[in-house]
């Protein structure tokens, strides 16, 4: 019997291997990378999970895994590989007081549809929703309310997983707990999270967002520090601009909750800032608008096509001390000018105490800034896109000699080297977690192509 009858005999109508599913699951958000595998299971249980991890650890067939797929540089892939693809089990609730239990297939835009009628919400959600549950608590989940709860990842309450040996386990911080810490930010090398249980808090029925504009950096990293430290705002966020030929605005983005029909007073959440006063915006939403905003882009991209196009983005984490000088140097470059007419750049603080999986890697210092250059790249010119990945990979080498690291959900070329320098003193501790839960490392290509530790 050959391996496709084989497998095909063991799990049926689960394994799909239609040359369009194929192509699919060959490629991802990033649309850089290609791996094509030799089928994708559509498990709908942890059991069809297991069978195949039991099946392909002695085999040596590698597999991926896939909930929402926006990878950017095909980490979701598996080469001659089976490509797991969660879709199907995206099953959320019910939702009981503080947690909800989602299977790691849904979207946020899924959980969210099942907590916010219950005026509940997970207290940190990335910008983008159409993301997938076990995709961001595999990279962690950075967005505006990180800075005071932590990732989204640090939120979980508890983790149905299968690890990369087959074994169908449930672990969470009290239970099993290297298992649960080398799962949450660990991009999917371990285990395949099957379900979590998600805390929740009650979410306000309205915000107040302000965006306040600045044109000098040294005064905007200020007063983003000091709202970063005060927690003034329950979100708090940033953005660089271009502003003529040459200069940048900075924006902060600061968004307060409030329920009843007052807004929070403005003065006295703006004080003391050195914004332009004349230019500053507020605008009232419903909470549910607010977290539903990258909706609209989305819709937009995918009416110009830009959102199928390539996507060579580059997520840096920049220590507080070097953060203007990389910041300044990097927008400086030639290699970056396209980010004056396409794209986004996001600068925004973290506070480094309240990020707490281990696997989440950040630089020294009670303070640190997400730094993230999203490019498109044109569909027809992979010489273009190939130039921007190379770009991104110099001023990830300036950052880093300035103590950067990277948040790695990036299209960002890595040794086996420079992904072990990313664990610094975490590497052993990662790779005996490897060894111990994936022992013929099938899953999981980390940050880029093949580097799980040996
Ligand atoms: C428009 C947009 C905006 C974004 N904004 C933010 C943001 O504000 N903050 C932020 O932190 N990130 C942001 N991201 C990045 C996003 O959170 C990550 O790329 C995330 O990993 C995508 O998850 P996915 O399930 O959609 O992708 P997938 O491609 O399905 O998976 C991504 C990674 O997670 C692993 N994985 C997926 N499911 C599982 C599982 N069940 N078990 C184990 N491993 C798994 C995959 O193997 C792969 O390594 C954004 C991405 C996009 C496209």
């Amino acid at each position: 019997m050959t391996l496709a009858d084989d497998l095909a005999a063991r799990f049926g109508q689960a394994l799909d291997t239609r040359p369009e599913a194929l192509r699919e699951a060959s490629r991802d958000f990033g649309r850089l990378v290609r791996a094509t595998p030799r089928a994708v299971l559509r498990p709908t249980s942890a059991t069809q999970i297991r069978d195949l991890l039991q099946y392909a650890g002695p085999r040596h067939i590698p597999v991926g895994v896939r909930a929402g797929g926006h990878a950017l540089y095909g980490q979701s892939q598996a080469a001659g590989g089976i490509v797991v693809d969660l879709r199907a089990m995206n099953r959320v609730g019910p939702v009981t007081g503080d947690r909800v239990t989602v299977g790691a297939g849904a979207l946020w835009r899924e959980v969210l549809a099942a907590t916010l009628p219950y005026g509940r919400t997970p207290p940190v959600l990335t910008d983008y929703l159409g993301a997938g549950v076990g995709g961001v608590l595999s990279a962690g989940g950075l967005g505006g309310a990180t800075h005071r709860h932590g990732l989204v990842a640090d939120q979980v309450l508890e983790l149905e997983v299968v690890t990369g040996a087959g074994e169908h386990r449930v672990c969470s911080p009290g239970r099993d707990t290297a298992l649960f810490h080398a799962v949450l930010a660990g991009l999917g090398q371990c285990a395949v999270i099957v379900g979590a249980t998600l805390r929740l808090v009650p979410a306000p029925g309205r915000v107040r967002r302000h965006c306040l504009f600045y044109d000098d950096l040294a005064r905007y990293l200020a007063d983003q520090r000091r709202l970063a430290e005060e927690a003034r705002f329950p979100y708090l966020e940033g953005q660089v601009r271009p502003l003529g030929d040459r200069g940048w605005r900075y924006i902060i983005e600061a968004v307060a909750w409030y329920d009843g029909p007052s807004p929070p007073d403005d003065g006295r959440l703006l004080d003391g800032l050195a914004h332009d006063r004349a230019a500053a915006e507020s605008t009232d939403l419903s909470y549910a608008e607010f977290v539903h905003r990258v909706d609209t882009d989305e819709e937009l991209l995918r009416t110009t096509g830009e959102w199928l196009h390539p996507h060579p983005w580059l997520n840096l984490l920049l220590p507080h001390d070097t953060a203007g000088p990389v910041v300044g140097s990097v927008l400086a470059d030639p290699a970056f000018a396209d980010l004056r007419t396409t794209g986004l750049v996001l600068l925004y603080p973290l506070v480094s105490a309240r990020l707490r999986a281990p696997l989440f890697r950040r630089p020294p210092g009670r303070l640190l800034w997400v730094f993230a250059l999203l490019r498109t790249a044109p569909p027809d010119s992979h010489g273009t896109a190939a130039r921007m990945v190379a770009a991104n990979r110099a001023a990830y080498d300036l950052a880093r000699a300035a103590g950067a690291v990277a948040y790695p959900v990036n299209a960002l070329p890595l040794s086996a080297a420079d992904w072990r320098d990313h664990h610094g003193t975490g590497w052993q501790s990662f790779a005996d977690a490897k060894r111990r839960f994936d022992p013929h490392l099938v899953l999981g290509r980390g940050p880029g192509p093949e580097l799980a530790p040996r």
